[in-house]
């Protein structure tokens, strides 16, 4: 039991009806009443809310609940209400509200009725209710979303980096971070600005073995192929992603036209029209959403059974964030992203216009999504390889549920040119990411291997008997098998790992899947 020596058990059936904590949702509650400091990691659908929830609504003063999103907050504030006789329970702050609405709420919160306080980070930065805050019982401050803190995670938003800075302010109250998508470098990123390296971190497993990842080229019949796959699941929800605004009108009316009820759903549609929509979609008005990224964050609709990618995703975050939407209630979930290289080419154009920095990150980020596509291995142990999670893909819980796996591609024995590979990075002392490496390998020079002079090199060509399709596809499984690392501090650099120097040493078969072969054609213009 926890310090506090409350029955947490009790008051979970009390509050929430739910006879059992689900995954590390105890641990975490009682590390959070310590008053420790918390790192909370877990796929979305994993019950990170109720591990705030429970610990602001039994414990003395307010929680404040820091979330990106209003949209978001009310629907928390609501449930949170419906557990409660008092309205007052929880509340959300910000600008929106009148100076009635105003008093109402720090009334409630004096008086120790309001147990979670939510607001956006822009609100907190506000000094009038900083200084409200600083006045009141204070028991701890979430912070949802928590990748929002990085540049590094797929929805960085400046706000959030002042959160440090705040809640100092409000004196030493303990932090819970929570965050659904956290590769190892954004877990790093969140506990540096929230100063919380000394965080009790609980990671739960990434797996969610009842999707299913497919990965098919795009070509210009992908409507024609999109609209059999939606027949195929006739009568069942899905939702289909695309970047644009009007890509999202456009296939929706393809869809309509082939006689599925489907309806649109993106940012410059007006607000009345996205409720609508979004309402039909979880009252199964209609059977298929398609949408922006704008769609999706905080939706729950248990049965999605499809999630489709029009459009390559910008990174493998979103990719899981977006594709976790579908089998929230464990059953059958299918996940098919449509690639094309000339995707990632618009959307590197896309970034081009971004600062130096951001592009980086950007075209590192999308580098792995690439990867991803172009797999020839197991796509959920790459995926969560990712997220820094080993997976046996033999034996593990959905070991068989993706096209890789299912189909697979002809393996061939390729320990000697692992041990080349091997060789080079080791040998070109960390000094290059994949493009030179693999450039070194087959005897390609560029700007950056003349400026190193490792064309001069004795090895600088030593796997030219392979083009560099194969190398490119070698250095990627190699580096998921933990022989190699990225760094991605330098957006990309690859390294010899120990296990890697081992391998040089005590040789091992390797069977490397041998790579798709992507004939891409033009995607047509569409007629709607
Ligand atoms: P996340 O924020 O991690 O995406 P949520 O907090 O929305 O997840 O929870 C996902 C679902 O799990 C919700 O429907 C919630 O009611 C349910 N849930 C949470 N904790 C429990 C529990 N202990 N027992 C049963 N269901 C739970």
């Amino acid at each position: 039991m926890n310090s506090n020596e409350i029955d947490i058990h009790q008051e979970l059936k009390k509050y929430f009806g739910f006879s059992q904590f689900k995954g590390l949702q105890e641990q975490v509650i009682n590390t959070l009443l310590n008053k420790e400091n918390t790192f909370v990691i877990m796929p979305t659908g994993g019950g990170k809310s109720l591990c705030y929830q429970l610990p602001a609504l039994i414990q003395e003063g307010t929680a404040i609940v820091v979330s990106p999103l209003i949209a978001l907050m009310k629907n928390q504030v609501d449930a949170i209400r419906s557990l409660s006789t008092e309205n007052g329970v929880a509340h959300v702050l910000n600008s929106s509200l009148t100076k009635t609405e105003i008093a109402q709420v720090k009334k409630d919160i004096t008086s120790g009725l309001t147990k979670l306080l939510y607001v956006a980070p822009e609100s907190l930065t506000k000094e009038e209710y900083v200084a409200f805050l600083q006045t009141v019982t204070i028991s701890f401050v979430a912070i949802d979303e928590a990748h929002c803190i990085s540049e590094w995670g797929h929805d960085f938003r400046p706000e959030y980096r002042n959160l440090k800075h705040i809640i100092k302010q409000l004196g030493d109250v303990p932090i819970i971070g929570l965050t659904a998508t956290a590769t190892p470098k954004v877990q790093e990123d969140i506990l540096k600005n929230l100063d919380m390296t000394d965080a009790t971190t609980f990671k739960a497993s990434f797996n969610r073995p009842n999707l299913y990842y497919e990965v098919r080229t795009k070509t210009k019949n992908i409507e024609s192929d999109i609209i059999r796959f939606i027949k195929q699941h006739k009568g069942k929800s899905g939702i289909i992603y695309c970047l644009s605004r009007k890509k999202v009108e456009a296939i929706a009316e393809v869809l309509q036209v082939n006689g599925i009820s489907a309806v649109p759903y993106h940012a410059g549609l007006d607000a009345k029209t996205r409720a609508r929509h979004q309402d039909m979609f979880l009252m199964e008005d209609v059977d298929v959403v398609v949408a922006t990224i704008a769609f999706g964050m905080g939706i729950d609709k248990p049965d999605v059974r499809f999630v489709i990618h029009h459009d390559i995703p910008k990174s493998l975050e979103s990719y899981y964030q977006e594709t976790g939407r579908a089998g929230r209630d464990g059953g059958e979930g299918h996940c098919l992203a449509y690639y094309s290289y000339k995707d990632v080419e618009k959307l590197e154009k896309f970034m081009s216009g971004k600062p130096v920095a951001e592009q980086e990150i950007g075209f590192a980020l999308l580098q792995e999504v690439v990867a991803y596509a172009e797999t020839s291995m197991s796509r959920r142990r790459f995926l969560l390889h990712y997220f820094g999670e080993e997976f046996d893909d033999v034996n593990g819980e959905g070991a068989d549920m993706d096209d890789n796996v299912r189909n697979p591609k002809t393996k061939v024995e390729a320990i000697d040119q692992v041990v080349q590979l091997l060789e080079v990075v080791r040998d070109t002392k960390h000094l290059y990411k994949s493009k030179e490496v693999v450039f070194t390998l087959i005897g390609r020079v560029n700007a950056v291997i003349k400026a190193h002079r490792t064309d001069t090199q004795s090895f600088f060509g030593c796997g030219s008997d392979h083009d560099e399709k194969y190398w490119m596809a070698l250095l990627r499984q190699v580096l998921v098998a933990g022989y190699l690392s990225k760094d991605i501090e330098t957006y990309g650099i690859v390294k010899i790992t120990n296990k890697g120097l081992n391998f040089i040493k005590n040789r091992e078969s390797f069977m490397m899947s041998e790579d798709h072969e992507y004939n891409e054609t033009e995607d047509e213009a569409i007629v709607t």
